[in-house]
């Protein structure tokens, strides 16, 4: 290879890492998200650019080291004190998963049977230095596992691997591979170790290697909701106060500086990820679907979308495709909703007025569609659709609106 550019500040600057494990052993990894396969050989400069029958990849290093790979590993040979490692990956795969990592690793090994009944190999490519800790990773990958099926359907590489490497930068999505350093530290919720990094790179097998979009524009798909699968993740573990509580983070977070789906023909990942908001404000969005149009048809809906043909492995989604699905399970028009949310930076602009003796108007003054609020009066909850003219409360005291957060507002009494 003729040029190795160095990783800036990966794994978001990305290029090629090379650091030493606390022995003083080489320790290598690549990250070229942002960047795209084209950082060290030659492909199409886009996030469509997928090698739909797999890739090949042959690395050969110094024999006291291994090499992290994608898919299957055919064959180590060595000669002299050179190996060279044969992956390989038979699925579809973002030419950013292509690559691998090189350290001084042990792999501990386990076995995880899919919700299908898929017997999947747990490949860990731990440091030697670091082995001790390899047992709670591979724990909590397989709980995370089951949390992970039950939503978005069956683990995407059944006929390859689950692979986790660990790398000497914050973790990223590599196919088959997942990278992550979370330093071993873990979260204890419910009695249970959670750790968001482990979690996050995790979700994005199904949104953002099974589940792809179409180009970057669409980015939030994959981080939004891989950022929503934390919550989801948090539901299982920790129940609904705990999925309550990681959502009013989401929604808290929201900076509204710039629209989700940004309005140009081309969007760049530099703009897309500017804003800040495909994470939390994309995880509060399928918060909001999720509260608008019931679980009953959000989940199976969500569901659908990860494990359709339609939107998965050689598709492509775009942020349409999604409201159409929605939309149709629905038997709703979301487009307004998904609009307002993705596409403008603007938040649900509500007025309490009294309007004579312990009788209160609420209107929606940017008013597009009819959605439900949970309106508290007197005590009292219910939840009550709000047309384009408002409603009229009996209350004693102003009624609370949306009083548990379930849309990003603005209220004026
Ligand atoms: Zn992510």
């Amino acid at each position: 290879m003729a040029f190795l550019p160095v990783a800036i500040k990966p794994p978001w600057d990305g290029g090629f890492t090379w650091a030493k494990d606390t022995n003083g052993n080489d320790w290598m990894s690549i990250n070229i998200q942002g960047e795209g396969g084209k950082m060290y050989f030659p492909c199409k400069d886009h996030p469509s650019d997928e090698p739909n029958e797999g890739a090949d990849l042959k690395i050969t290093i110094p024999s006291n080291l291994m090499v992290a790979g994608p898919g299957l590993l055919l064959g180590v040979t060595t000669k002299k004190n050179k190996s060279t490692y044969h992956w390989k990956t038979n699925y579809t795969i973002s030419n950013y998963c292509i690559l691998f990592n090189i350290g001084k690793y042990k792999v501990i090994k386990d076995e995880y049977t899919t919700v299908l009944g898929t017997k999947v190999p747990i490949e860990y490519y731990v440091l030697e230095v670091d082995t001790m800790h390899a047992k709670k990773v591979i724990e909590t990958r397989k709980r995370d596992s089951k949390i992970l099926e039950k939503y978005f359907g069956e683990y995407p590489w059944a006929k390859e691997k689950i692979g986790i490497a660990e790398v000497p930068n914050s973790g990223m999505e590599h196919q088959t591979m997942i990278t992550f350093d979370n330093k071993f530290s873990y979260k204890t919720i419910n009695g249970q170790e959670y750790s968001a990094n482990l979690l996050h790179e995790y979700a994005h097998e199904w949104w953002a290697n099974k589940v792809t979009n179409k180009d970057w524009g669409h980015m939030w798909i994959q981080e939004g909701i891989g950022t929503y699968a934390e919550a989801l993740t948090m539901l299982e573990i920790g129940g609904e106060a705990a999925y309550d509580e990681i959502i009013a983070g989401h929604r808290k977070n929201s900076r509204n500086r710039m629209p989700i789906v940004p309005d140009v023909d081309e969007a760049t990942e530099e703009l897309v990820y500017s804003g800040g908001d495909i994470y939390g404000k994309g995880s509060f969005f399928m918060h909001s679907l999720r509260y608008v149009i019931g679980d009953e048809v959000f989940f199976p809906t969500l569901k659908k979308l990860a494990t359709d043909t339609k939107y998965t492995y050689d598709n492509f989604v775009t942020t349409t495709d999604v409201e159409q699905l929605f939309s149709n399970a629905s038997s709703k028009n979301l487009k307004p909703f998904f609009d307002f949310y993705l596409r403008t930076t603007k938040v649900l602009d509500i007025t309490i007025k009294e309007i004579g003796f312990q009788k209160f108007q609420i209107k929606v003054n940017n008013y597009f569609m009819d959605l439900p609020y949970d309106i508290i009066a007197n005590g009292k909850m219910t939840r009550t659709i709000i047309p384009k003219e408002g409603i009229i409360v009996n209350s004693a005291t102003p009624p609370q609106v949306d009083a548990k957060g379930n849309y990003l507002k603005k209220i004026t009494l």
